[in-house]
């Protein structure tokens, strides 16, 4: 079935610039870290794809490792690149990462120079892509020199491999060296992908901070703590719900009595507010304009719908930001 993408794509989207780059990224990027593997459904995931660059959603995230199988997110994304996707690559800014195990032995998992790079070279043979937009290093390493893990991205920039760099999961004081390397190298560091949502707020001690001095775009993952921040765990763990997939990350001794009265609270100053929670949670990480993009994910179509809607309402009173701190205290 040949798909033809809607003319009016980038209608709706808000673009953000990234740090101090050239580029701009969508307000919303969506990641293939579950959903897209082996185990799922091509005809949900490509409908989810399909929508979302339909949508203006220009930003797919993808890594080595996610499936599962480990490597087949990037296999069916290669697929549906070539199938539906192929004229429009100069549209698209497509991620992939390496730094958490992959393959056996010593070579494949944390942050050589020999493990980024072969694990780049299998990533774009995955992909069919001859080059990704963004390579990160997906976490540090605490036992390889940081300077050769910069020099293994500076490297790839160089070799026409990916046209920027990223980092993940870096600390501040981490993310500050490494930012400096790569500036000192002639690869500016583009942007830095941690954990942030409501639930999770590390990044507000020192990071964000030191992402803005940098002139370094930031772009949080798991904005909505897997799904917590949505109204799905309020009447119990629903059987196709991630926290009760095999696969999930989310495990279901996650989903508290105390995180769901808070959910409760939320969820009801949400619809306050005429929004989803979902959409408030979006929103409400988008409110800081050193946020470059929100990285969602999305198991089925109509959710990423539903997430989308969040850009119709972006302002919060001094009240309800007030009212949300009470609420996760
Ligand atoms: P989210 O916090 O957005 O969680 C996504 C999940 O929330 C969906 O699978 C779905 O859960 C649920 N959901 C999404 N939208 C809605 C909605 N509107 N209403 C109700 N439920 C909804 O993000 P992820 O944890 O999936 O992470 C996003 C991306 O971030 C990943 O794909 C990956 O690209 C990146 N990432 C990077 C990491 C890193 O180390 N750099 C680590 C983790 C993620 P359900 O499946 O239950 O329906």
């Amino acid at each position: 079935m040949n798909y033809l993408p809607s003319t009016v794509r980038y209608q709706d989207m808000q673009y953000r610039r990234c740090g101090h780059s050239g580029i701009k990224l969508p307000a919303l990027s969506l990641g293939l870290w579950h959903n897209f593997g082996g185990v799922d459904t091509e005809e949900n995931f490509r409908s989810i794809l399909r929508l979302a660059f339909d949508s203006g959603i220009t930003h797919f995230d993808l890594a080595n490792n996610y499936g599962p199988p480990a490597g087949s997110a990037e296999t069916n994304f290669g697929k549906i690149l070539q199938e539906d996707l192929r004229s429009y690559r100069d549209e698209l800014i497509i991620s992939s990462k390496a730094g958490y195990t992959m393959w056996g032995g010593p070579y494949g998992d944390w942050g050589s120079r020999k493990y980024l790079i072969s694990s780049l070279d299998q990533s774009l043979k995955r992909m069919r892509l001859d080059y990704v937009d963004i390579f990160y290093h997906h976490r540090p390493d605490p036992e390889t020199p940081l300077e050769e893990s910069m020099a293994a991205l500076d490297h790839l920039v160089r070799q026409g491999k990916a046209l920027y760099a990223g980092i993940s999961n870096y600390p501040a004081d981490q993310a500050a060296k490494a930012i400096e390397i790569l500036k000192f190298l002639g690869t500016p560091c583009l942007i830095h992908q941690p954990k942030y949502s409501m639930f999770e707020r590390w990044v507000e001690q020192n990071l964000l901070d030191v992402l803005e001095t940098s002139g370094v775009g930031c772009i949080p993952f798991s904005p909505l703590a897997q799904g917590l921040l949505t109204n799905k765990y309020l009447k119990g763990i629903p059987a196709d719900s991630r926290a009760a997939k095999p696969s999930g990350f989310l495990q279901q001794d996650q989903v508290t009595e105390e995180r769901l009265k808070q959910i409760k609270k939320l969820n009801d100053l949400a619809e306050y507010r005429g929004q989803t929670l979902a959409q408030m949670a979006l929103v409400w990480l988008l409110k800081d304009r050193r946020v470059t993009s929100v990285l969602i994910g999305a198991s089925r179509p109509d959710q990423l719908q539903d997430s989308l809607r969040c850009l119709r309402n972006l302002q919060f009173s001094s009240e309800e930001l007030l009212t949300i701190e009470m609420i996760l205290s």
